[in-house]
């Protein structure tokens, strides 16, 4: 596939689902990618990227942006609490908020900055021990400790659903607490079921080796 290609099965999948095509976005995932198939997404015009390793995406796209400054970036992995300053510098969006002792911390710095990066609330929807994610049963009470005391704009949902299992039931229990919590995005959906995801309602899609190939973890 390419960037074109996902492109072109995003806005058909949204319209299969009836929703506008621009109700979707593109989180293009670059991490591990070999700098010269980003810069060749980045030269193609694609400006929304996602990272799942903070130390990853700081040797990498501080100088990207010196030439391409209007990227948005989205923070799509676990975050420890001693990194909160280096992701609020660096990061658009952090996706991955799925503990109280992060959520505190977050809304301390983000109110010493006086400015919040775009959040979401990550949801372990198949409640794996080993996954990042507050609990489908925590998610109301944590969403809610957000909003109200610790006043974190919480924008929407995001999940991973678990590997060898069918990702609809997943996509749909995260779009059935985000409703009855009135949150608007949903981030779900990656290169192997981002259609399933539109069809379910996802208004990100983070999309990785479907855009620049396959990682090479070697
Ligand atoms: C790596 C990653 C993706 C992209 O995965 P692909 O299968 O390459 O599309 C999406 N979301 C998260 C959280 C990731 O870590």
């Amino acid at each position: 596939m390419s960037l074109s290609e996902v492109q072109d099965r995003i806005r058909a999948a949204a319209e299969k689902a009836g929703r506008p095509a621009d109700s979707v976005r593109l989180v293009a995932v670059s991490k591990v990618q070999p700098l010269d198939r980003v810069e060749a997404v980045l030269a193609a015009g694609h400006r929304l990227y996602g990272e799942n390793r903070v130390q990853e995406a700081a040797g990498k796209w501080p100088a990207l942006r010196e030439r391409f400054p209007d990227v948005t970036l989205h923070l799509i992995g676990p975050l420890q609490t001693n990194k909160i300053r280096q992701a609020l510098d660096l990061f658009d969006a952090i996706e991955t908020v799925d503990r109280p002792k992060l959520a505190r911390k977050l809304a301390d710095e983000i109110q010493a900055r006086g400015a919040s990066p775009t959040l979401f609330v990550q949801i372990n929807t198949g409640e794996e021990p080993q996954k990042a994610g507050t609990l489908p049963a925590e998610a109301d009470a944590f969403i809610a400790e957000c909003r109200g005391p610790l006043g974190l704009p919480i924008a929407g949902l995001m999940c991973i659903p678990p590997i060898d299992e069918e990702p609809a039931p997943h996509f749909a229990l995260l779009a059935k607490i985000a409703e009855r919590n009135g949150l608007a995005e949903l981030s779900m959906g990656m290169s192997g079921d981002f259609e399933s995801a539109i069809s379910l309602g996802a208004t990100y899609v983070r999309v990785g080796s479907a855009i620049f190939g396959e990682r090479d973890y070697g």
